[in-house]
Formats: structure tokens, C-alpha cells, sequence
């Protein structure tokens, strides 16, 4: 158990979190950086997992990818030796988005679906939902849009339930995005209609995003769903609203973050090309440009220069044009290359918490306790069996049957909650044995002074609990049996032991699975001697 978190530093984790939702992102980093320290220094390690998951979080959202993925990697791997898998869940999801900032869709992607599993397992529904809008943005960057809405939508009633307006802003401002990419695939199969109705829907959409946003003062969502706004009305030649839009953001007071920035300034400057107000257009392009240069988002350094080109283009200057294609074209490509250097710098990362992971693992082993499940390991297994050395007793080896089927069909994860179930099925009995888990789905079973019968008995309760377990909560349909094969102690050396045991084990899987056995046949009497 983690040592219970000072209150201070919880409050003032609140608090920066508040700020960030509020839209003053770059403040509450700022702040956060400093209560990461303070949180280190006072070994706190929910408050160091809090301040790790908000700096990705922040760095998200100021276009700061590249600074944030480290620490939500980190917090991810802390909320999970915390065992709290609703956080867990969380960074999960703000890691998937970073890496999707970064341009890695295909780890974004494999990431997001982690999150929403774990969220699932965790069933607080605002995380889920986050979790899932997460997926929902990976497809986004992929063109799955059909795929988009239905995640989405899911988000919202979950959101919608819990009453959080500043989840609701962000999933409708997200929604909007993707309904406007539908119209523009139905548009350019030919299919006019249909892409007028899908681009009214996504103005719809995105004016809710933005009542919301406004009302419950989620600059952050509000500043993106103006820009947005203004960018869909342009496209249907709307120059007037989209400069309304535009004005609006303009109004909005408080500190700006690059990202946002960033979409502002090419948004404008799209804008005033299409009016014909090209040297105005040309400014906002080229400080576009300038900050993009700045930022780690992957899309914005390429696309801004692409706007300013257009600019140039528009306005006759066909040489500069043609220079900022080229630009265009090696920012491209030097994109792809980045891409490769930031997956290899990923995998260092991870490598790197995989390192620490399995030195806390190693500590668990020294302490003689098995991390997942709890129970004691091989090595307490060892200590119990000297004490009982001379009396009487029995031991028993259980495996638990078609495992691997479990972990194939419904994930690791489900398997490791099974593994966990087990162990809390076992534990239950423990007044007739001790459990410990000899690693992956196999058990070892002490019986301090029973004879073979009795010990048999309880082995026979322990595969009919585990039988009759009501798994449907972590996969519908899930069941489950173990086969056990039981051994007397007749005073040697514990590997003797349990090859007797490990002997009926086999014996039992042998003639179907889902059984007991305490005998040996004939022939394998004679053989033992
Ligand atoms: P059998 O009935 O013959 O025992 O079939 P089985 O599939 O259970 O047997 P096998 O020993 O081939 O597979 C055991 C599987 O257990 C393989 C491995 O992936 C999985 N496993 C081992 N440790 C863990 C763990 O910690 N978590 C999860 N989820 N799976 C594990
Ligand atoms: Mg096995
Ligand atoms: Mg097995």
C-alpha cells in the first residue's frame, strides 16, 4: 500500500489541474514542475504519479509533445505499481494522444486501445470515456471516420451521465472534426447531398462545443472549436461567419499556447486569402510558419508551410511558390525521418521504465510476494516447506487449465485479472492450506497436517470454487477449471515432492482436465520405488 499522499500537495494538485482546465495550461506546467520536485523529495509517489500524468496533459495541449511523452510514460508505469488502474487508464490514454501528436499513429493507436481495456477493467465512466476518445483521435489521424462518430458518441453519454461540460466540449469539438471529414469524403465520391447534410450536422456539433465550452469557461476546447468554426464556415464560403468566429477568439483573454497558436494564425491567414487580402494573409503565414518551427506537433510544421505556399501562389509570385513546395517536400521528408528517430527514442523509453518495472519486480521476489496476485512465491514456498520438514503433510500443484486460450481470446489483461481472481479463490481457503503462485497459472498448495484423503478433499473444494467462479464480469462467457494433482510429504527433499505431484498434475490433464488426482497408477508406483 502507498503511504497515504499529503493533503497541501493534493490540493495544489487540484488546483493546477482546475488551472489547465481553464485554459491556463502553460501556468499550471509551470506549477506542476515545481510540485514534481516538492512531490520527489517527499517520496510521495501518488503525488509524484499526479504531477507526472498533468505534465503530459499540459504538454499536450501547449504543442509540446516532445517534452510530455517521457512523463506520462512514467506516470503510467507508476499508477500500475500503485495497482490504481483507473489512473493507470488515464495516462494511458494522454500517452496515446502525445504519441499521435508525434505523428506514431500506428503506436497511438495500439496504445489507445491499452487505455480503453484498462479503462474498461477500472469502470469509472469519465476515464473510460476519455480513454476512448483517445481511440477516437487516433482514427481521426488514420481517416477512420466512419469509425470516429460511434466511439465518440459513446464518450458523450458517458460524460453526459457524470455532468462533466469540460469532457463533453472537448468529445463534441473532436465529433465536429470528424463529421466535417465524412462531408469531405462523400464530396469527393460525387455525393453532394449527403456531404451538405454531413457538414451541416458538423456545424451543428461544433457551435454545442462551443456553447458548452464557453459556459463552463474550457478556454482550451473554445479556442479550438472557434478556430474550427471558422475554418468550416470558410469552406462554404461563409468568409463572413468564419470572421466572427475569429473576431470571438480574438476577445478571449488569458494566456495563448503555441498550439493553439499556431491553428490560429494559419487559420487567419486561410482565411484572408480567400477575401483576397493576400499581404495580410502572407503576414499570418509567415509567423505560422515561425512558430510551427517551434513545436513538436507533426502536422502543423508541414501544413503551415503548404498555407504560406498557397499564399504565395495566390499572390503571382510563382518562384517563392515553388521554393516553399520544395520547403513543403523536405519538411515532409525530414518529418519521416524525425518519425524514425522518435521511435527508436520511444523504445529507449520504454525499455527504460521496462528496466525499472522489473527491478520493482525483483524487489517484490526478494520480499517473497508475487506482484499480481499477492500470494507468496516460489521462495516463501521454499522457507514454509523447512518449517514443515518432519511433520506431517501434504503438497499439491495446480495449473490452471487452457489458460493460454484465456489470454488469446480476451487479452492479457483479462488473464492477469483471472490470475487474480484465482488468487483470491485460494486465499478464501485458508484456514484448510496455504497458496503460492510457482509463476504463470501454476499454484503450489500446502496442507499443514492432513493425511492424503484430507488434503484430496480440500483439493477437490479449491477446483469446485474455482469452477463456479462467476467470471462474466471481466469477459462475458469466461469460464474457467484447474487441474490439481496432490502428493504426501514422506519426509524428503521438496523437489521430490513435487514431482509427484507435478506427475498427477500431468496425469490429470491427461485424462480430460478439470480433475483431482491423489494416486499413482501401478506401473508408476514401481517405477518410484
Ligand atoms: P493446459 O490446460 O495444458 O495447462 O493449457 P494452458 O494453455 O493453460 O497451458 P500453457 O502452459 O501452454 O499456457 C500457460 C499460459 O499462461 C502461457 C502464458 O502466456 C500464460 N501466462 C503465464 N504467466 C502469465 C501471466 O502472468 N499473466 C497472463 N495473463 N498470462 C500468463
Ligand atoms: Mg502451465
Ligand atoms: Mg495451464
Amino acid at each position: 500500500m502507498p503511504k497515504p499522499s499529503d493533503p497541501d500537495l493534493t490540493n495544489a494538485l487540484t488546483r493546477t489541474w482546475d488551472m489547465g482546465r481553464s485554459g491556463r495550461s502553460s501556468e499550471a506546467l509551470r506549477d506542476v514542475r515545481v510540485l514534481l520536485e516538492v512531490a520527489r523529495e517527499a517520496e510521495d509517489d501518488t503525488c509524484v504519479a499526479q504531477c507526472l500524468t498533468q505534465v503530459g496533459w499540459f504538454c499536450l495541449q501547449l504543442g509540446h509533445a516532445e517534452q510530455g511523452i517521457d512523463c506520462a510514460i512514467a506516470a503510467k508505469a507508476l499508477w500500475a505499481q500503485l495497482g490504481d488502474t483507473a489512473r493507470e487508464a488515464h495516462a494511458s490514454a494522454i500517452y496515446a494522444w502525445l504519441l499521435v501528436e508525434l505523428g506514431l499513429v500506428d503506436e497511438g493507436f495500439a496504445e489507445a486501445s491499452t487505455a480503453v481495456s484498462l479503462a474498461e477493467l477500472a469502470d469509472i465512466p469519465s476515464i473510460l470515456a476519455f480513454a476512448i476518445n483517445a481511440k477516437a483521435v487516433t482514427l481521426m489521424y488514420c481517416r477512420q471516420d466512419q469509425l470516429v462518430g460511434p466511439l465518440l458518441e459513446r464518450s458523450l453519454a458517458l460524460v453526459r451521465d457524470a455532468d462533466d461540460p469540460w469532457a463533453e466540449s472537448l468529445y463534441l469539438c473532436n465529433l465536429a472534426f470528424s463529421q466535417v471529414s465524412i462531408a469531405e469524403a462523400a464530396e469527393n465520391d460525387g455525393k453532394v447531398e449527403e456531404g451538405r447534410l454531413w457538414r451541416e450536422r458538423a456545424l451543428a456539433t461544433n457551435d454545442q462545443a462551443i456553447a458548452i465550452a464557453e459556459a463552463c469557461g474550457c478556454k482550451w476546447s473554445l479556442r479550438t472549436a472557434l478556430c474550427n468554426g471558422a475554418e468550416y464556415y470558410a469552406l462554404l464560403q461563409r468568409e463572413d461567419v468564419a470572421s466572427a468566429y475569429l473576431q470571438r477568439w480574438d476577445e478571449l483573454t488569458g494566456e495563448v499556447g503555441l498550439r493553439e497558436h499556431i491553428h490560429y494564425l494559419y487559420t487567419r491567414g486561410e482565411l484572408l486569402t480567400r477575401t483576397g487580402r493576400l499581404a495580410e494573409a502572407l503576414e499570418f503565414c509567415e509567423r505560422a510558419v515561425a512558430l510551427a518551427e517551434a513545436s513538436s506537433h507533426a502536422d502543423h510544421k508541414a501544413n503551415t508551410i503548404r498555407r504560406l505556399s498557397e499564399v504565395q501562389e495566390a499572390l503571382g509570385n510563382t518562384a517563392e511558390a515553388l521554393a516553399l513546395y520544395k520547403r513543403f517536400h523536405i519538411a515532409y521528408q525530414r518529418q519521416m525521418g524525425e518519425m524514425i528517430r522518435r521511435r527508436a527514442q520511444l523504445v529507449e523509453m520504454q525499455l527504460e521504465t521496462s528496466k525499472l518495472r522489473v527491478q520493482a519486480a525483483a524487489l517484490e521476489e526478494q520480499a517473497g510476494h508475487d506482484p499480481l496476485t499477492g500470494l507468496p512465491n516460489r521462495r516463501s514456498l521454499d522457507a514454509a516447506f523447512k518449517q514443515l520438514q518432519g511433520s506431517r503433510f501434504c503438497l499439491a500443484i495446480a495449473d490452471l487449465d487452457h489458460f493460454k486460450a484465456i489470454n488469446d481470446q480476451y487479452s492479457h489483461l483479462v488473464g492477469d485479472a483471472v490470475l487474480q481472481r484465482v488468487a483470491g479463490v485460494l486465499a478464501g481457503l485458508g484456514d484448510y492450506m496455504r497458496a503460492f503462485r510457482l509463476g504463470g497459472e501454476e499454484f503450489a498448495l500446502l496442507f499443514a497436517g492432513l493425511d492424503i484423503q484430507a488434503a484430496s478433499a480440500v483439493a477437490e473444494a479449491v477446483r469446485g470454487e474455482l469452477e463456479r467462479a462467476d467470471l462474466t464480469d471481466l469477459a462475458p462467457r469466461l469460464r474457467l477449471t484447474a487441474s490439481i494433482g496432490v502428493a504426501a510429504s514422506r519426509g524428503g527433499p521438496l523437489m521430490e515432492l513435487m514431482t509427484v505431484a507435478d506427475r498427477r498434475l500431468y496425469r490429470a490433464k491427461a485424462s480430460g482436465r478439470n480433475r483431482v488426482i491423489s494416486t499413482d497408477l501401478v506401473e508408476e508406483v514401481s517405477l518410484t520405488g
